[in-house]
């Protein structure tokens, strides 16, 4: 059975279960570009203290290194399509293999196609102790997203994400926290972000179905305040591990 998580459906007010208690187990966070899956991702990483392993990070990681994988990979992403699904899963599979991933963790921009899904479907169906995966999709309207990614500037330090329009930082171009100069992806401008698009209708948005039919599936607006969204992310997941 699927969840439907609507505006105020949710709250993280006390009386919800003992957080400390819920052991969130394999989450995974689906939605187009610029929905928001990062900054959601690192909301839960604070309430449950398992890692964030977004795969676009780690391929950006890889370019930044020159590695084999980055220097195959830099050019896919520059056209807003995707990296061969078996370098990433061999990427997902030695982070998966990491002590920090026990109880559970958050894999953000990953299933992306029917082929990774269903790698990593067999990946945990076959994993001991592990929890069936619960898939969140974050819906955005197309116009709020182009604004959302068009405007998306990150800090290379601390990773906080601030946006020009929608929440800008106190000094234009440079970090709250740390004072770094703030830095946009490259893959963030309009003519990309069309690329990216077409390839999540084509290619993702299949996946997002995959996971609405096996259930522990939830829907959320993402159209809402940062909090709000992770507040009837967090009370379904709470409910579909209870
Ligand atoms: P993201 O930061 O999640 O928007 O990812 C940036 C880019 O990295 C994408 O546009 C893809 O080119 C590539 N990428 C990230 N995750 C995947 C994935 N799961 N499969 C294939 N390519 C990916």
């Amino acid at each position: 059975m699927s969840t439907v998580v609507t505006p105020g459906a949710a709250s993280a007010a006390p009386g919800t279960p003992n957080r400390a208690a819920v052991r969130p187990g394999p989450l995974l966070l689906l939605g187009a570009p610029g929905v928001g899956k990062g900054t959601q991702a690192k909301e839960l990483v604070r309430l449950w203290g398992i890692p964030q392993i977004s795969t676009g990070d780690l391929l950006r990681g890889n370019v930044a290194q020159g590695t084999d994988l980055g220097r195959m990979a830099h050019e896919i992403m520059q056209r807003g399509e995707l990296v061969p699904d078996s370098l990433v899963n061999e990427m997902v599979a030695a982070r998966l293999a990491e002590p920090d991933t026990k109880n559970g963790f958050i894999l953000d921009g990953f299933p992306r196609t029917l082929g990774q899904a269903h790698w990593v479907d067999e990946q945990l169906a076959s994993a001991a102790d592990a929890l069936p995966v619960v898939a969140v999709s974050i819906k955005v309207d197309y116009n709020q997203l182009l604004r959302r990614i068009t405007g998306r500037r990150n800090c290379p330090v601390c990773q906080r994400i601030y946006n020009i329009y929608l929440q800008s930082p106190l000094r234009d171009g440079v970090c709250d926290n740390d004072g770094a100069t703030l830095v946009q992806r490259s893959d963030d401008t309009e003519l990309c972000y069309e690329g990216r698009m077409r390839t999540y209708a084509n290619l993702t948005a299949p996946v997002v179905e995959h996971y609405r039919g096996l259930g522990r599936f939830v829907e959320v607006n993402g159209d809402l305040p940062v909090a709000e969204v992770a507040a009837g992310i967090i009370s379904a997941v709470e409910k579909l591990r209870q």
